[in-house]
């Protein structure tokens, strides 16, 4: 009874704070993106109905042109418009390299600093278990996979300096210890503790130039 009275009154609360349904709803999913609470959506979406019909019709289809045209790369897990990335698919890397990272805006951190010529491996996170977050939700059969079949010589760890990150780079050093090639890890300098996607472009390039072999005894503290 009281939820129902509660329903009632919240639904009459949000009718009387907007003259309309549809502005309630389009202020809704803006207000659901991190860091944007209801009156940043709604002056948003204010924003976009003054900016013209055309220009908000753009921005909505190129939402969705995203959302159905974007895929992963079916060799490193980047995002990619096409079925293998650019970078994948470039003459100009050197394929005997793979960066671990965990998530594409990595990747894009690493490109920025235009040190870096070789491939890349997107885990899609890191393991946590707080997060309930294993070795199976990630990318990391792919990962032994082409270790197994492509010309790969050196893997090159570059997590961030976390408690996540620390435990994910353990577990690919035990599961690809096995194989032939070098593990070595982005060196972590003055940034320490810094998410990688943090870490200005001048440092993140050094720490790839300067890595150290991982040999799993060191937690990265
Ligand atoms: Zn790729």
């Amino acid at each position: 009874m009281i939820v129902i009275l509660y329903h009632i009154l919240t639904e009459q609360i949000v009718q009387e704070k907007y003259p309309s349904k549809l502005l309630h709803n389009v202020v809704r999913q803006f207000a659901q993106l991190p860091g944007i609470g209801e009156r940043t959506a709604l002056r948003l979406v204010l924003h976009l109905l003054r900016s013209g019909k055309e220009n908000t019709l753009e921005f909505s289809s190129s939402i969705q042109e995203f959302i159905e045209g974007i895929r992963f790369c079916s060799v490193c897990y980047n995002i990619s418009d096409t079925e293998v990335c650019p970078i994948c698919s470039s003459g100009n890397r050197d394929r005997t390299l793979v960066c671990v990272v965990e998530n594409v805006k990595d990747v894009m951190a690493i490109e920025n600093t235009q040190q870096y010529k070789g491939l890349y491996h997107v885990l899609g996170g890191l393991i946590s278990p707080m997060e309930g977050l294993g070795p199976n939700d990630l990318q990391i059969i792919p990962l032994i996979q082409r270790i197994k079949e492509d010309e790969v010589r050196e893997v090159i760890l570059a997590l961030s300096a976390t408690m996540e990150g620390d435990t994910t780079n353990y577990y690919l050093y035990r599961k690809l210890n096995e194989f032939p090639v070098k593990i070595s890890m982005i060196a972590r300098g003055v940034s320490f503790g810094d998410e990688i996607e943090y870490t200005n472009e001048l440092t993140l390039g050094k720490s790839i130039l300067n890595r150290t072999p991982f040999d799993g005894s060191h937690s990265g503290s």
